[in-house]
């Protein structure tokens, strides 16, 4: 089976020409996007009817003649952001995303090769650009397809490398283990382990948003405004990475020592309107964790199944099968009246989410299998992440 597969690098383009031809390809890639979102806009109102990829690349060359400065940049890179504008058009056709819009200066910069780039263990080549000098941290594997160059905004430049690999299906023949996602713990494992929210994570937003006031006291244009921005920008990039490596370190612990790794099937956008919760939510990156632990099950081998929210995993005894419908969300202890189990709340969950095995499973993602829904008959809205949503 064949899957792809990203190496995120940093990159040290220097500063007299690396840096301004970097500028020059971003700037011109998005004079290009927002042509061809013009043109697609002007197009439909004209004619009822849109463009397609194809239809806009074709006025590349005339454009480049009426415009020579455009040669500055790569052509691919210029028939990339097409290509990109394309995809956020069918984003937009398919509810995923809202229409494209303009891009300006403090949109996110970033451009594709989708050839001619060249990696060694010290360098890459960009066109037009050059070598650059990198950090391979660690080596890729498979058929390089295309390279990635983004700018952060705190200053910061990364290629990111996406590769084709064939990797072989197996399965480990690991134990199950559910996982309880919730607010108290980030998440609570049937193996009785509770997972902390990372506490680093608040002491740095404290701190984000005292700059973010110093921020706003600064005066319009002035050099200490420029500066205060650049702290706020930088200490932004240094929570979301932090995030992102706690992610990836529990994501990557569970699939590589457990045949499946069941979790419950949060509506996670309905949560985020309730505002008292929004905050936690959003930052808890469950989404992200879900989705990490899919695309990493097959290298190791695992399975991810997703539990449907309507099972009550909180509420029933995991030993004898006993419902408690007098469970309430600030009841973290129950005590069952037929089995006289004694029950951590979470660990309950996490080890009904484990047995949960056939009835009501939404969808089996294992190495690309089909999404197969199924129906829970029965129960109701009742696991504390339910309870949750200020319903
Ligand atoms: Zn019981």
């Amino acid at each position: 089976m064949k899957i792809r597969r990203a190496y995120k690098y940093r990159i040290y383009p220097n500063k007299q020409q690396q840096q301004q031809q970097l500028a020059v390809q971003f700037g011109h890639a998005r004079f290009i996007f927002n042509y061809g979102l013009d043109v697609r806009k002007k197009a439909f109102k004209e004619t009822g009817k849109g463009l397609s990829y194809t239809a806009t690349a074709l006025l590349l060359p005339k454009l480049k003649q009426d415009l020579p400065w455009l040669k500055e940049a790569d052509s691919q890179v210029l028939q990339q952001k097409l290509k990109d504008l394309d995809t956020a058009y069918v984003n937009f056709f398919q509810g995923h995303a809202g229409y494209p819009t303009f891009k300006n200066k403090n949109s996110h910069q970033a451009i594709r090769y989708p050839q001619r780039f060249k990696l060694t263990d010290s360098q890459i080549y960009l066109p037009k650009v050059g070598w650059v000098a990198l950090v391979l941290h660690r080596p890729t594997e498979g058929v390089p397809k295309n390279a990635t160059v983004s700018k952060t905004k705190s200053g910061k430049y990364f290629v990111s490398v996406q590769c084709e690999l064939e990797l072989s299906e197996f399965s480990n023949n690991l134990p199950a283990v559910g996982v309880d996602l919730g607010l108290h713990h980030f998440a609570t494992l049937s193996t009785g382990e509770k997972v902390a929210h990372p506490a680093h994570l608040r002491a740095a937003e404290k701190k984000l948003r005292r700059l973010q006031k110093a921020l706003s006291r600064t005066k319009k244009g002035s050099a200490n405004r420029a500066k205060a921005r650049r702290r706020v920008a930088v200490l932004h990039e240094k929570i979301a990475n932090q995030r992102s490596d706690f992610l990836h370190k529990l994501s990557n612990r569970l699939v590589r020592s457990h045949g499946t790794v069941r979790l419950e099937n949060l509506n996670v956008a309905g949560m985020v309107k309730c505002h008292s919760l929004a905050k936690s939510i959003s930052d808890s990156g469950w989404n992200t964790f879900k989705l990490q632990c899919e695309y990493k099950a097959c290298q190791y081998g695992s399975g991810v199944q997703s539990v449907d929210r309507f099972f009550p995993s909180s509420k029933t005894c995991n030993v004898c099968g006993y419902v408690n419908n007098d469970l309430k969300l600030q009841h973290r202890f129950w005590t069952c009246h037929e089995s006289s189990a004694e029950h951590d709340r979470d660990i309950n969950a996490a080890i009904n989410i484990r047995n949960f095995n056939t009835v009501g499973v939404t969808e089996l993602q294992a190495c690309g299998e089909d999404v197969r829904p199924t129906t829970f008959l029965g129960g109701r809205l009742t696991s504390v992440k339910e309870e949750a949503q200020c319903l």
